[in-house]
Formats: C-alpha cells, sequence, structure tokens
C-alpha cells in the first residue's frame, strides 16, 4: 500500500469526493486514514424503555411519529416525537433541528443517545443524538463519530473507510522504536475498535507517533541552527553596567538572568534562537534594549519588528529614550513613515543603528549594512515566511541573531515538545511595586448599579478606562454591542469626558491619533476591540471593562487584563456577561489568577494544544491526538528521538518520517 498515493486510488473515492476531500486537506491514502475519529458514542448496553431513569440514557428503538412547530418564542422550532421499542415509548424532543423529520426511515431501529429529564411538566429524551443501528459496530457497540467535512458526514467516512477495509494490513511501520504494537494495528483499530479499550490503545500509539515527529523535528532545527554562522557579538562588561546604571528603575532579578542569558548567546559562533517569554508588564523591552545595544556597539545593526503600528511607535519612543543618550541612532519604519526612501538609503548606509517597525520592514528594498539582531515582539502573529523575511536580509551569508518575544505564556508542557530544544528566558516576575489588578465578574444588568458609579470614581481621581467590545459594527443578527454603539452610550452617560473608539480597520494615522491622545490622557475612556491586546503601555489607565467576555478565549483575556494594572495606582478589571448564565469555569479561573503561566496551564486543559497554539504561533498545529499534557509519553518520545539521531542513517533510511515532519520543522522553529 503507497501510503503517498492520492487519495483517488481508494475504493468509493470518486473525482467529487476526492475533491471535497482535498478541499478539507485530505490528499493522499495516508492522509485518509489518519483522519481519526472525533469521538466514539457508545452504544454498548441500551436500556430498555420499560427500565429508562432520568439522566444521560441510551435506547434503542423506532420513531413512531415526528412533527415541528414553532414554538411561542421567536426564533425556536420544536420537533417532537415518539420513541418505541418493545417495552414502552416515551417522547423525544429537538429544538432547532427541523432536519430531523427527514432522518429517520420509517421501521428503522436507531440508537438515541442524550438526557431523560422533565420538561414542561413531563420526562422527555431531549435532544438526542441518532444513528442507525446497523451502523454501529455489533461487537463493541461503538459508533466511531468522524468530522463533517463539507458534504461529506460521519456516515460517509465509515463507508469510505469500510470499503479499504483490508488495505490496513499492508501498512508499513512509521517509526523504528515502538515497543507496543504496530502501525497497521493501531490505524486499523482506532477507526474500527472492538472495545473502548482497544480504541484508546491505538490512539495512544498515535499519539506517541506524533511527539515523536514533533520532538524529531524540534531537534533538527536545533542541528540546523547550529550549522549557520554569526556575527559574534562581545559582552563589553563596563558599557553594560552603565546602561544599567542610567535606567531610571532597578532591574528585576528575572530581568538580569534574561539579559545574561543573551549576552551569552550572541558571543557565540552560532546564532542566537532565543525566546524571551514574559507576562504583560514584566519587561521585556528593556531586556531587547541591552541586546540592541550590545549589538550596536559592535558595531552591527538592529532591527525589532512588532505586529501593529501602534505597538512599533510605543517601542521606537521608549528605546529612543533608553538608546539615544548613547549616540544610538533610532529609526522608526511603518506604513505611515514619510519619506521612506531617505530612510531606507540611511538604514542601507548603516547610518541608522536601530530601526523598529512592521511589516512595512519586510519589503525587499530595505535593505542593511549588516544586520546582525533581529527581534520580534509578539513573534506569533507573524507568520514563517515572514520572519524569514528579515532574518534573510543579513548579507555575507551571516545569520543574525534572533531573539523573539511574547507575552503569551507556553506551559511547561508545551515548552518540552513543539519548542524541544529552543532557548527560552522568561521574566516570571514582575517590577516591584506593581499594584495588584482586581477582576470581577458582572452581568449586564448590574451594570448601571456597580459600573457607572465605579468608572465615576476612576474619571474624576484623573484616570482612564479601557472598555473592549467584540464588533467593529452593530450586527443585527448577534446580540453584541459594537464599539461605535457602545461609544455613543457612554458618551450620554459621561458627558464631560472625550470618549473614541479604536479599532483594526481604521487608518494607521487615524489609530495613532487616537492612541497618542489616549497615552496623553486627552481620552480618558477608549472604546476599543481587541487591537489594544497587544503590548499597549498606558499606566494611567486603571480600569477595564471587557463587554461580552465569554466570546474570549482565556489567553486572550489574560491579554487584555494586562493593559491595566501598569503603573502605581490599583487597577480593576470588570468582565461582563450577557443574560443569567452562571459565568464559565474561564472567567472564575481569571477572576482567581493573574498569573500568565498558571492560566495557560488551565486553558490547555480546557481547550487542547490547538487553541492555545493557535494564538502562540500563526499556521494550526493540527496535533491529532497526541496530548501535550501528558509529560511521561513525552519523555518517551525524546528519549527515542536521541536514540535514533544517534545513528544518521537513519535519516535516510526513514523517508515517511522525514517527509512528514517537514510541517512540523516549519511551526517548531523561530526563524
Ligand atoms: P512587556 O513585557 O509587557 O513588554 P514592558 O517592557 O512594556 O513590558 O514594560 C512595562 C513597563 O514596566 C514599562 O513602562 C517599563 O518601563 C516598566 N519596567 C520595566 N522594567 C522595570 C523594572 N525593573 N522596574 C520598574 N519598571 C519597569
Ligand atoms: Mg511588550
Amino acid at each position: 500500500m503507497d501510503l503517498m498515493a492520492d487519495i483517488e486510488i481508494l475504493k468509493g473515492v470518486g473525482p467529487k469526493t476526492a475533491e471535497v476531500l482535498k478541499k478539507y486537506g485530505i490528499r493522499t491514502v495516508r492522509d485518509f486514514f489518519y483522519n481519526l475519529p472525533r469521538d466514539y458514542e457508545n452504544y454498548e448496553q441500551p436500556t430498555s424503555i420499560a427500565e429508562i431513569r432520568p439522566g444521560k440514557v441510551v435506547i434503542k428503538g423506532k420513531i413512531d411519529s415526528l412533527a415541528t412547530r414553532r414554538a411561542r418564542r421567536r426564533n425556536l422550532s420544536v420537533t417532537e416525537g415518539i420513541i418505541k421499542d418493545d417495552s414502552g415509548s416515551i417522547k423525544v424532543v429537538w429544538f432547532n433541528q427541523g432536519y430531523r423529520v427527514r432522518q429517520f426511515e420509517a421501521g428503522k431501529e436507531y440508537y438515541f443517545s442524550g438526557n431523560f429529564e422533565l420538561r414542561n411538566g413531563r420526562y422527555s429524551l431531549v435532544t438526542p443524538s441518532a444513528v442507525l443501528a446497523s451502523d454501529v459496530n455489533p461487537l463493541s457497540g461503538l459508533n466511531p463519530v468522524y468530522v463533517a467535512h463539507g458534504t461529506l458526514k460521519s456516515h460517509d467516512f465509515k463507508r469510505l473507510l469500510h470499503n479499504s477495509r483490508d488495505k490496513f494490513a499492508t501498512i508499513p511501520d512509521l517509526l523504528p522504536t515502538v515497543k507496543s504494537g504496530t502501525r497497521k494495528d493501531a490505524l486499523f483499530f482506532a477507526h474500527f475498535p472492538n472495545s473502548l479499550q482497544s480504541a484508546e490503545k491505538a490512539r495512544d500509539y498515535l499519539a506517541y507517533e506524533e511527539l515523536f515527529e514533533l520532538i524529531l523535528a524540534a531537534k533538527l532545527n536545533r542541528q540546523e541552527n547550529n550549522k549557520l554562522k554569526a556575527i559574534q557579538i562581545p559582552f563589553q562588561n563596563e558599557a553594560v553596567k552603565k546602561f544599567v546604571k542610567g535606567l531610571p528603575f532597578q532591574l528585576t532579578v528575572a530581568q538580569r538572568r534574561a539579559a545574561w542569558e543573551i549576552i551569552q548567546d550572541m558571543e557565540k559562533k552560532a546564532p542566537m534562537n532565543r525566546l524571551l517569554q514574559g507576562d504583560v508588564g514584566s519587561g521585556k523591552t528593556v531586556v531587547a534594549a541591552m541586546a540592541a545595544f550590545e549589538t550596536v556597539l559592535a558595531g552591527v545593526q538592529v532591527a525589532l519588528l512588532a505586529p501593529t503600528a501602534i505597538l512599533a511607535n510605543q517601542h521606537y519612543e521608549n528605546l529612543k529614550k533608553l538608546l539615544e543618550p548613547f549616540k544610538i541612532t533610532v529609526a522608526l519604519l511603518t506604513g505611515a513613515t514619510k519619506n521612506k526612501k531617505n530612510l531606507k538609503d540611511n538604514i542601507k548606509n548603516g547610518q541608522i543603528n536601530f530601526v523598529i517597525g512592521t511589516h512595512a520592514l519586510l519589503t525587499d528594498d530595505t535593505e542593511f549594512k549588516r544586520l546582525g539582531l533581529v527581534i520580534i515582539d509578539e513573534q506569533h502573529r507573524f507568520g514563517v515566511e515572514q520572519r524569514q523575511k528579515l532574518m534573510l536580509k543579513s548579507p555575507n551569508k551571516l545569520a543574525p541573531h534572533l531573539l523573539a518575544m511574547t507575552a503569551t505564556p507556553i506551559p511547561r508542557s508545551l515548552q518540552l515538545t513543539l519548542f524541544g530544544d529552543l532557548d527560552v528566558s522568561i521574566l516570571n516576575e514582575l517590577p516591584k511595586g506593581r499594584q495588584p489588578i482586581t477582576t470581577k465578574i458582572i452581568t449586564e444588568i448590574e451594570t448601571r448599579a456597580e459600573l457607572y458609579p465605579k468608572m465615576e470614581q476612576v474619571l474624576r481621581a484623573g484616570q482612564q478606562i479601557y472598555w473592549v467590545c467584540k464588533a467593529i459594527n452593530d450586527d443585527p443578527r448577534t446580540e453584541t454591542t459594537s464599539v461605535k454603539v457602545r461609544c455613543e452610550k457612554l458618551k450620554k452617560i459621561f458627558p464631560k469626558m472625550r470618549i473614541e473608539f479604536l479599532h483594526g480597520r481604521m487608518k494607521p494615522a487615524e489609530k495613532d491619533t487616537i492612541m497618542e491622545a489616549f497615552s496623553s490622557g486627552e481620552i480618558q475612556i477608549l472604546v476599543s476591540t481587541t487591537v489594544i491586546e497587544v503590548g499597549v503601555d498606558v499606566p494611567n489607565a486603571t480600569m477595564m471593562v471587557i463587554e461580552d467576555a465569554e466570546e474570549y478565549g482565556l489567553a486572550q483575556l489574560h491579554q487584555l487584563r494586562g493593559r491595566v494594572g501598569r503603573g502605581l495606582v490599583a487597577s480593576s478589571c470588570y468582565l461582563m456577561t450577557k443574560g443569567e448564565m452562571a459565568p464559565s469555569r474561564r472567567l472564575k479561573e481569571l477572576k482567581k489568577s493573574t498569573d500568565g503561566f498558571y492560566l495557560a496551564e488551565v486553558d490547555l486543559r480546557m481547550r487542547g494544544p490547538g487553541e492555545i497554539y493557535g494564538a502562540l504561533q500563526h499556521g494550526a498545529l493540527d496535533l491529532r491526538i497526541a496530548s501535550l499534557t501528558n509529560t511521561k509519553l513525552i519523555h518517551r518520545a525524546q528519549i527515542d528521538v536521541d536514540k535514533f539521531l544517534q545513528n544518521p542513517e537513519n535519516i535516510l533510511k526513514y523517508k515517511e518520517l522525514m517527509q512528514g515532519i517537514t510541517k512540523y520543522q516549519q511551526i517548531t522553529t523561530l526563524n
């Protein structure tokens, strides 16, 4: 069986089906076999209707009558009917699932799985899932469920897999050193489990395989990086001391440690490849400034890439203040920069020591005389290609040192795998004197009573407020309030205050004007979308309201909240929710803790690595199944990868493995 063959060679896959599959990234036989079930429904022991009890139940029966009606409440359709088995009958009900009326074939048996509960004074089976009984493996009672891809539903995947059932036996192993089982069995039992245990065992095997690939990719990256040559930056003890003395504050221990790690890296022949990780407000900028300072002293240039013009501006202002006293020329290059030509000439001839910019830095006509250090702020905001573009701007085949910064704390388990051997410096300590942020969850209804007086108080003290909304414009289909509408409403409540809105679709110059006015205190309330999420630093802003807080992920909420609590006054953050639902675990965790690393672990456990990774870096990491919280399995895979790499012939021998990891190599690298 050639796993790399086109899916069209599979029985039952015609051109039409192939087109849909390919649209969803399933191109080869391998992709198809690795498209694993999302879940297994367990229909092992259905309850007979006569013995049914309230709670979660599985029953097997036929649909007797089914009809849909409009409920009194707008936008709600109710589909109701009767399910019968030999022992009796019960009521079944679905909401807004009108298609159910057409789903059931007369006389056929189905499994139903759902909650049997009291509704309007009568017990019913409420919104159960339903599958054709003949679709369920009769031996195990398990029904694998596949994610629907366009017109291809779970059922279609099962049919296609069934057609290829005999092909599994010829699948060769991918890895040299797996002790527990074979790949062909693992893939087979993942799709055709004969018990839950066999499915779990299969998935363990495949998870291990995946971790192995990921870790191997990371280690190969490290090997490749070590083959590159960089411009060595000598450590200048006296000058660095002077720089530190001139700072308006004392560096934290964590900042000193990180700076020292960077300085040592840059002395080496191979380029530095380091991630500086620190919670919002932990002071990454000054650490980056020290690296830039040393680099310029060595006669080499520095480039800093920031994801937004707002951030680039802010970095420019801060870094200029820190570096210009040492006769370092700092420049800003964004889309809004006037006379770019002149500036680019000066970058090329070396007059500019340190250029800070946005994507505008990446254009081909931005050339450097000698680029020795690239700093990337909020590195996950950039794609691999974008980062590489900047890295390649160093002439003479010398690779610049790379310092990537992120405020998204990476849980330790992810660090071990994804960033396998990456060098990481962590700022796990906030500068002294920071006031804690109080977080409160309130409903929309409480807003008036609780929030407005509090806002009044903050404004009267001369402090400022962020108000975060999800949407730019009002959308009648959703109930979220947009920045524009919220801004108008707040203007009515606080008529004496200057209130403006900010969002990502405004022109850069407009955004800058608003941001500057907020920075300087002319604007008291800034109503904004998440564009303020990254990096913005206005210490006088001491209060934040996040509307529709349930709409955001934990990591993002934490980032947003980090915009306040940056000054010497205690700050507060209000998480506003709609309706009367109890707040989610996410919001409760956020209220409980301000420790980014703790919240990242919680987030990882709650949402899985895909989501986290999305927040971490561009390009999705589609781990099919591996749990990045499974440190035991990770550890085993690491040991096995090291063994694998000890024999260089392996790299030639295991072709499929090596092909498969190129995608991982792309995402586990920083440069
Ligand atoms: P982030 O890590 O979020 O990028 P910044 O570098 O923007 O944080 O720093 C946040 C604020 O803290 C800035 O105003 C900066 O000047 C200040 N700061 C940085 N280091 C210290 C320190 N050691 N002591 C006091 N303030 C500091
Ligand atoms: Mg920052």
